[in-house]
């Protein structure tokens, strides 16, 4: 299997090869056609694995594809402001050559940060990547709204119920949209996953590696 076999548009190609990524990662080979084709899907899969460019490519060619609006489309939620920023580079590598825009939005720092990714905001992204509590600032306040959403995706999100996000998630969910798209990538799956993404994800396709 090779990325062309997804067709997807010439700039994301473009990224794709830039970034070096010649072959398809066992995770991308069995989520990315899924996740294409629209449904929600349960991942099992770990850091190191490809896991990121699998939900990030079937969701960057859908946002190019149907012509960037520069509102928010896609909303990608992480534990750490570590794996945002990570998040947020594999975004700018692979989006390069499209017109898709992407935000890091993640507590700590000072006040210039907030102030900074509230302006970033008010310029109009397509994707937005975050950490639970700083978001939650930004919907409550009103800055951010998320009722243009296509995708969500939780990532790591074991890890983010370990840290004691579930309340912060199921806050944000009354945000989005009910017709959506939702993708959940963890690396474990104890019953606490199995009790969100059952209050979460539509009749998902389940994917392990
Ligand atoms: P992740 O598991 O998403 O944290 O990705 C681990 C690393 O693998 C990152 O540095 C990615 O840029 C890289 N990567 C992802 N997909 C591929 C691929 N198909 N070929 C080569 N490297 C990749």
């Amino acid at each position: 299997m090779t990325f062309k076999d997804f067709n997807f548009n010439e700039q994301l190609a473009e990224g794709i090869q830039s970034m070096g990524y010649n072959t398809p990662t066992a995770i991308q080979a069995q989520a990315i056609p899924v996740i294409l084709s629209g449904k929600d899907i349960i991942a099992c899969a770990q850091t190191g694995t490809g896991k990121t460019a699998s939900y990030l490519l079937p969701v960057l060619n859908d946002i190019s594809n149907s012509g960037s609006g520069h509102q928010i489309s896609t909303l990608i939620l992480g534990p750490t402001r570590e794996l945002v920023q990570q998040i947020d580079q594999q975004v700018e590598g692979l989006a390069y050559f499209t017109e898709v825009s992407s935000l890091a939005v993640f507590g700590g720092g000072d006040g210039i940060a907030y102030e900074q990714q509230k302006r970033g905001i008010q310029n109009k992204v397509d994707i937005v990547i975050a950490t639970p509590g700083r978001l939650i600032a930004f919907l409550t306040s009103g800055a951010l709204k998320l009722d243009q959403l296509k995708h969500f995706v939780l990532d790591e999100a074991d890890r983010m119920l370990d840290m004691g996000f579930f309340q912060d998630i199921m806050r944000i969910i009354t945000y989005l949209p009910t017709d959506r798209q939702t993708l959940l990538f963890s690396a474990t799956m104890p019953g606490k996953i199995r009790t969100l993404a059952r209050s979460i994800l539509k009749n998902p396709e389940q994917i392990n590696i």
